[in-house]
This record gives C-alpha cells, sequence and structure tokens, in this order.
C-alpha cells in the first residue's frame, strides 16, 4: 500500500467538481505542480468555475460577501476589488467601486473563470490540464491502493494518483412526506438553481418557496424582476430571514492567542461578552461575529462532537443568520416587497401537498397555531437549504463511494468524515493517500466550509498536502 503523502513523479490529478472549490483547487496545483503533472478537472455542466452560486446571469444575485473579502487567494482577499477596479463600466460591471460595495454573483463567477485560464496560461508547458465535461458516477481504489480508477456516466475512465472531490453541496430535503406525488409535478421545483425553475408562472398566479435563505431571496427578487405581481409566501420552521450586513465597523481580533473554549455555553457566554464590549465602545455585533470568522475552525474542533450536536440542535438557525448576512440591497428588496404585502415570510411547518387542476393546494400550520391553513399556489419551489448527509443522498457517485467504504459520514451526518487538512477517512478507518475533498463535504470537521474565505484556504491546504508540502495556510 501507498504510504501516506508519498510523492508520485508524474501524478495524475483528477478533481471532480468544477465550481469554485474545483477550480481554485486547480488554479493552487497549476502553479506549484511540477513538469509531467496530468491534471483533469470534470465538470458536469460547464463552464467550470461557476458553479449553483456564481452561474447566475441575474444581476439581482449580489454577493453577500464584501467584495474585498472576496479575493480567490488567502493572502491576498482585496484581489478581486483589484481585479473589478481594472474593468470598472464594461458591460455588467460597475462605473465604480468601494471595498465595501456588494456586487452581482455572476462578476465573481467571471473573475474565477478569468484566474482559471490565467493561471493555465502561465503554468509550465509541462503541465497537461484538461477541462473534459462529464459526470463521474463511480471510483474505485486500484489494487495496490496508491490512486483510483474514475469512471464516467458516459462508461468511459480515467486513472488517477489522485483524486480530489470538489462537488459543492447536496440538494436540499422534501419539505414533507404527506403528499409526496405532488414531487413528480412541474408545478414543484426541487432544485431552485436549475434553468425553468421560475418558469411557467402566470404573472398574477401566487407561488410558495420553502425556506427563507439565501436561495430563496435569490428566488424572490428574480420573480420581482420578471415583473411578477401574484403573491409570494416563503414558509420555514421558524419564520428567520438572514440580517443585513450594516456598516457596524470592524472589532478587534478578540480571540487570538487564547484557548478555545469546549463547551458551547462558554463559547456563547464569552462572544456575549464580547459583544456588550464592543457595543460600550460603539461597534456593533456584526463587527464581534467577523472578528470569530478566521478562528471558527479552531472554535468548531474544540469541541466535542456531543457539544457540537448541542450547536445545531439550538444555535444553528440562529447562527447562520447572523453569520451569513444579506447584502443591504437584497434585504431593502425583500422588505420593500413584504411592506406592499407582495411578499410574506411565513414561521410554520409543512403539513400536506396536494395537486389540484390548476395548481398547488398546500396544507400547513403557522408554528404555535393550533390548526391548518391553507394556499393554493402556481408553484412550490424548494429552498430549503442543502441537504448533508451523504449517505441519504441517492446519486450514483455518493452511493457507490458508500458501498466501497471510499467514504463515510462524519457522527453527525453534516458531511464525508476526513482530517481537517482534507483527506477522506476511509469507512470506519484511515486516511485514503490518494483521496482529498473540500468545501461543502467538510462540513462536519471544520463547521463554517462553504464560503470563498474557507474554501480558497482550503484549496492551498489540499494543494499543500497533495504536493507534499508543509502547509501553514490551514
Ligand atoms: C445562492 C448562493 C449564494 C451564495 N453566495 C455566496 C457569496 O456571496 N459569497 C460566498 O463566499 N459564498 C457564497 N455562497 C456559498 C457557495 O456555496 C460557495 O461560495 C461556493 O460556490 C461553493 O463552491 P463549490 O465549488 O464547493 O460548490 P458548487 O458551486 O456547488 O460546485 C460544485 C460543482 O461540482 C459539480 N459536480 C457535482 N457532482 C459532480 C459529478 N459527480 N461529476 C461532475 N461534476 C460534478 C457540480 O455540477 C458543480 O458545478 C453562496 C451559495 C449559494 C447557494
Amino acid at each position: 500500500m501507498l504510504s501516506e503523502n508519498s510523492p508520485v513523479s508524474s501524478p495524475r490529478i483528477v478533481i471532480i467538481g468544477g465550481g469554485v472549490a474545483g477550480a481554485l483547487v486547480a488554479i493552487q496545483l497549476l502553479k506549484r505542480s511540477a513538469p509531467g503533472t496530468v491534471l483533469t478537472l470534470v465538470e458536469r455542466t460547464p463552464p467550470v468555475g461557476r458553479g449553483v452560486a456564481y452561474g447566475t446571469n441575474s444581476c439581482a444575485h449580489l454577493l453577500n460577501v464584501p467584495v474585498e473579502r472576496m479575493g480567490a487567494f488567502p493572502e491576498a482577499p482585496g484581489d478581486f476589488l483589484r481585479w473589478v477596479g481594472e474593468r470598472l463600466g464594461r458591460p455588467r460591471f460597475p462605473a465604480a467601486v468601494a471595498p465595501g460595495d456588494f456586487l452581482p454573483r455572476c462578476i465573481f463567477g467571471e473573475y474565477i473563470a478569468y484566474l482559471l485560464t490565467e493561471a493555465r496560461q502561465r503554468a509550465d508547458p509541462g503541465i497537461a490540464f484538461t477541462v473534459r465535461t462529464g459526470e463521474v458516477v463511480d471510483l474505485s481504489e486500484r489494487s495496490t491502493g496508491d490512486g483510483a480508477r474514475v469512471y464516467f456516466a458516459d462508461e468511459t475512465e480515467l486513472v488517477a494518483d489522485r483524486v480530489i472531490l470538489a462537488i459543492g453541496n447536496l440538494p436540499g430535503e422534501y419539505p414533507v412526506r404527506s403528499g409526496r406525488q405532488v414531487y413528480r409535478s412541474w408545478r414543484y421545483v426541487h432544485v431552485p438553481w436549475q434553468p425553468g425553475a421560475i418558469e411557467r408562472i402566470a404573472p398574477d398566479a401566487d407561488v410558495l418557496i420553502a425556506g427563507q435563505g439565501l436561495s430563496a431571496a435569490d428566488i424572490v427578487l428574480e420573480l420581482a424582476d420578471q415583473g411578477h405581481r401574484g403573491r409570494i409566501f416563503c414558509l420555514s420552521r421558524r419564520g428567520l430571514r438572514h440580517k443585513p450586513h450594516v456598516p457596524g465597523g470592524v472589532y478587534r481580533d478578540f480571540l487570538a492567542g487564547e484557548t478555545a473554549p469546549i463547551t458551547l455555553l462558554a463559547l456563547f457566554r464569552r462572544i456575549r461578552r464580547e459583544v456588550r464590549a464592543a457595543a460600550a465602545g460603539g461597534v456593533s455585533w456584526e463587527g464581534v461575529i467577523d472578528a470569530i470568522r478566521p478562528h471558527s475552525h479552531r472554535l468548531w474542533q474544540a469541541l466535542d462532537w456531543r457539544e457540537r450536536a448541542r450547536f445545531l440542535r439550538h444555535v444553528r438557525p440562529y447562527w447562520e443568520i447572523h453569520r451569513h448576512r444579506l447584502a443591504p440591497e437584497t434585504d431593502r428588496r425583500l422588505s420593500a416587497l413584504e411592506a406592499s404585502g407582495q411578499a410574506s415570510f411565513l414561521a410554520g411547518r409543512f403539513v400536506h401537498l396536494e395537486e389540484t387542476p390548476d395548481g398547488l393546494r398546500v396544507t400547513y400550520r403557522r408554528r404555535d397555531a393550533a390548526a391548518d391553513e391553507f394556499l393554493h399556489v402556481a408553484k412550490l419551489i424548494n429552498c430549503t437549504g442543502p441537504r448533508s448527509d451523504y449517505s441519504k443522498y441517492q446519486h450514483p457517485l455518493l452511493v457507490n463511494l458508500l458501498a466501497r467504504g471510499l467514504i463515510d459520514h462524519d457522527p453527525l451526518a453534516l458531511g464525508v468524515s476526513a482530517l481537517p487538512t482534507g483527506q477522506v477517512l476511509r469507512y470506519r478507518g484511515g486516511p485514503i493517500p490518494w483521496f482529498y475533498t473540500l468545501g461543502a463535504p467538510l462540513k462536519g470537521v471544520l463547521w463554517e466550509s462553504t464560503a470563498v474565505p474557507e474554501i480558497r484556504r482550503q484549496a492551498v491546504v489540499v494543494a499543500d498536502e497533495l504536493l507534499g508540502a508543509e502547509s501553514g495556510a490551514a
């Protein structure tokens, strides 16, 4: 068997998934691999570098992180701001840009695609780089234990010495079990990012969105932009909407040098104390939350699985809405739609779904209400947020990886079992020397693992690990 991280002289590296995570790790490898390396980036829905979040064409879909923090490299978070500054006034680009601006997400997709092309042009000519369109459905470990065969849906295959799983988030759960035949109807949209999600809706018809997170905000604004006049309902269990970014000031790095608390109670006491101190100094809670971000992996890892489970049960929904904040413009538009009565954000749960000749009849129960209520809508769009339990998602790749014992879910089923450096752990076993992951699959290990500031760091760490260098970026 291959010993951990044994160098391969002319490695064949396959990256599965060409979203931001796959593209950023490809860029790192193009910069630093030795001649002879054969690098393949596989994406089932090109173009690469955009994925779900940045593949949107709607300029109403704004980044939820200011431009100054969206750079593709951990050592240069302002790189995106610089890049945009060099393109002001071009189609889709703003006429001017300030560090705290929230730009359309499609511009960020263009930035990543540009960086990938540039890295490709600058790479050592001895590195062979291919972008391959295709869907990976299986991996089998070579009998020597030093790599894998990568199988595609079109029945072709590749041999790899190293594989990086960069498949992003899984689609969400179904909103309710009762009335499941509705899920076969065109009136139900399971994946909100798919083209056509808001097509075939009469302008005056009512629409229901399951969830109130960032994807729900996208859909509401897209409907408004296409002149929708009917009512738009968003239903989620707690009815919590993401908070907007406010100019609250930057807060000091209060956790630097501190030992991370080992209980949730101690952690949140510490945060509350700091929020009070910040307020006394005129800094809002947003500054404190942002100051936690660089320490989030360390804080998560200091908690044992019981404490992490407690976090999921009691804190998660509140953490999400405070930590992943909306662009102020997005929030302003949502609030205006709510004030006009067109958009309603409801707290409650789905009870039953039924298709009628002209729509969907949705039975739901408001939080703390004793009786069911009903909505009649033209379409139901599922924006409940990504599911994380890899053992329940029936994509052939994940089913096969589980069956072969090449992945396992972490104890809370938030992602796959892996080391913090991205090396995947075998089912009830140790690290697989040729297999790495980054982004959403590392959520159980790192918690904050799906946004660009975390992914750009992970891309460096995975490249370091894979190229056998010491990582200073974790
Ligand atoms: C609506 C929305 C808005 C967001 N806004 C921001 C933001 O403003 N700032 C921020 O930092 N983060 C934001 N995020 C977080 C976002 O998830 C990350 O920034 C980033 O896009 C994740 O990239 P990824 O490559 O890990 O996943 P993805 O973008 O999901 O890419 C994974 C890719 O893998 C491909 N793939 C999957 N399985 C296979 C297979 N078997 N074979 C071949 N290809 C496969 C998919 O087609 C996909 O293109 C947002 C997320 C969403 C959903």
